[in-house]
């Protein structure tokens, strides 16, 4: 049986013409990773055309075919050392490289920077330095290229070495060495160049060896972004299944186990694959579904985590660089929809600490991202969410930002911050600071009205009768003479928003224009009723934010386990008769001093 070798993703980034393609090809000629008898090929048939070989060449004729599926074996180029094989990771161009890093798509575990000798440090090769420190990478090899330009001259490798070892300093990189070569001639490549008796630092495929690897994913802690939750089909069986890719970690039947963010635990019952038979251990990488010893509510998006383990953070702030592709530039205070493993949420730039031109690497204070920039910044989500800093694992510590259906940047969590004042409430704080009141005080209102304002929120599942309770209960008031008013059009307003917008911008911002506009009412002096299907109490509490300090009151209409039951003023059951529901709730509203008995009901 073969044993499987240590793979290492290695990018291979320098400005153009300074050598890659030409390192990549010497790299597989003299590695012995070529398909036989291909190098004299190309080389043949460049003399036939009178051209001079190029390496370039040799690696067009490699994609060539690949791309017709003639060599089985090199569906990514790759060469090997006596310790391992490198994958050669396609980088065309360093906005696509970005992409592809943040998106997961591509994971360079290793770097080699290539800088002309003859040609010096260029804009490229600075904002390929800033590149690798904002994506991480730890594993970087810079190797100044064509020192057969320049004499193979110590001086101008030293000089090429201080000065971007100078820059590098400032983004705080350190690249793990420096190599004087010249791919084309084959120095210093996979062992000592006589022409550079004065370097002694190794070749490029030892420093390649020298490299540790991260620890492998098993070893990580446990994590299992849920993605979806099936029941079990069979007639009275009312087990779910909970399942997802795990992204790392191992796991096994009787683990205790917690998801975040809810923090609700259980305890693996059984693993079960899909068409195969179950077992007792899963390991990262698989996709699976776990039952549990007791019946939980879960939704898509939480993190499954082992409880003896090291658990993500989970908090709705915090801070991240970010590389942006919008059209539009990311703006201070907007929404935008951040996609963090299989979690979905609405998050608002709280704050723009820098931005960093990527080119001139001139950092700039500005409330705006633009495009091809990179920000570091501080996110605010209206949930917490569960997350883990990059560089512990970087399945959950990795996100994309969606701006109208389209990806529009990607990111890296750097820590999670910790503070009470949340954007809404400055956003609600702007707010009042700019009305005008009214000289009417709302206990004027009140005594002519007969009653204080509220924003009456008749939440709960669909179906349960919220909508016939809501009518019934203003027409009750309306007869009592209270000024009331039954908003309609909030599931609408939720739902048709969500046809035309993104479905979870689309909700969040209903829910802000309920709250103002409630806000708005209540202010007026109204009894505003209304009822909501799917909300959940952070958003609950979103709309008492919003309609704040006026009074909120919620009823609940049937069982909704997503609120706390102190959140609740009145818990009614499911389909209550109307009726009741209306004598129910005006006992409510009198408890709350709203229909003050004083006010003659
Ligand atoms: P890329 O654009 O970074 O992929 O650069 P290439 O690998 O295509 O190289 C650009 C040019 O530099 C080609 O003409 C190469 O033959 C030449 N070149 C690459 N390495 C060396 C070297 O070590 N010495 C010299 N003299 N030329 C080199």
């Amino acid at each position: 049986m073969e044993i499987q070798r240590e793979q290492m993703n290695v990018v291979i980034v320098g400005h153009v013409d300074h050598g890659k393609s030409t390192l990549v090809g010497r790299l597989l000629a003299d590695t012995g990773s070529l398909p036989d008898g291909k190098l004299e090929a190309v080389k043949a048939q460049c003399k036939r055309n009178a051209k001079p070989f190029e390496y370039a060449f040799l690696l067009d004729a490699l994609k060539d075919e690949q791309a017709q599926g003639i060599t089985i074996d090199t569906a990514r180029s790759f060469f090997k050392s006596s310790k391992r094989d490198y994958i050669i990771i396609d980088a065309p161009g360093h906005i696509e490289f970005l992409k592809n890093m943040i998106s997961g798509a591509a994971r360079a575990e290793a770097a080699i920077l290539l800088i002309d000798a003859h040609e010096g440090i260029k804009e490229n090769s600075k904002r390929h330095g800033y590149m690798m420190r904002f994506l991480g990478i730890k594993n970087i090899a810079v190797c100044v290229n064509k020192m057969d330009l320049v004499n193979y001259d110590q001086k101008v490798f030293e000089q090429i070495k201080t000065d971007y070892t100078k820059f590098l300093k400032e983004i705080d990189l350190e690249p793990k060495s420096f190599i004087p070569i010249a791919a084309f001639h084959g120095d210093n490549m996979i062992s000592s160049s006589l022409n550079m008796p004065w370097y002694k630092g190794g070749s490029v495929l030892d420093v390649l060896d020298r490299f540790e690897k991260a620890p492998s994913k098993d070893l990580l802690p446990f994590r299992m972004p849920v993605q979806d939750i099936y029941k079990f089909t069979e007639e009275g069986d009312e087990r779910r299944i909970v399942a997802g890719k795990i992204e790392c970690g191992t796991i096994k039947v009787g683990d205790s186990v917690v998801f975040l963010p809810s923090g609700k635990k259980n305890r693996i019952k059984s693993i079960e694959y899909f068409n195969g038979p179950t077992r007792t251990e899963a390991s990262a990488g698989q996709s699976i579904g776990f039952t549990y010893d007791t019946e939980i509510y879960i939704r898509p998006g939480e993190i499954l985590c082992k409880v003896a383990e090291k658990l993500p953070h989970v908090s709705n702030k915090f801070r991240a660089n970010i590389f942006w592709m919008g059209k539009q530039p990311l703006i201070k205070g907007k929404t935008y929809k951040l996609k963090i493993a299989t979690q979905q949420v609405p998050v608002i730039v709280a704050e723009i600490i820098h931005v960093l031109n990527a080119a001139e690497l001139a950092s700039s204070q500005k409330p705006h991202v633009d495009r091809h920039e990179v920000g570091e910044i501080i996110f605010e989500t209206l949930k917490p969410i569960a997350f883990d800093v990059v560089t512990d694992i970087a399945e959950t510590g990795r996100f994309v930002l969606v701006d109208n259906y389209e990806i529009a940047g990607g990111g890296i969590i750097l820590s999670p911050v910790f503070d009470s004042d949340s954007s809404l409430n400055q956003q609600i704080k702007k707010r009042d600071y700019g009305w005008e009141r009214s000289q009417i005080t709302p206990q004027l209102r009140a005594q002519k009205y007969q009653h204080k304002s509220a924003f009456i929120v008749v939440a709960g599942k669909i179906d349960t009768g919220k909508q016939r309770i809501s009518k019934a209960l203003e027409e009750a008031l309306f007869n009592l003479e209270k000024n009331v008013y039954f908003l309609g059009i909030s599931n609408r307003l939720v739902l048709a928003s969500q046809d035309s917008k993104d479905k979870i911008l689309g909700k969040y911002d209903a829910l802000v224009h309920l709250g103002e506009l409630a806000h708005l009412m209540t202010d007026a002096g109204l009894i505003l009723i209304t009822s909501v299907t799917d909300i959940d109490q952070y958003e609950l509490d979103m709309l008492k934010k919003l309609n704040s300090p006026n009074r909120t009151l919620v009823v609940c209409v049937g069982e909704d386990t997503r609120f706390t039951p102190e959140s609740i003023d009145l818990a009614l059951v499911e389909n209550e008769e109307s009726d009741v529901a209306v004598r129910k709730i005006v006992d409510l509203l009198v408890k709350a001093v709203v229909l003050d008995p004083e006010y003659e009901i």
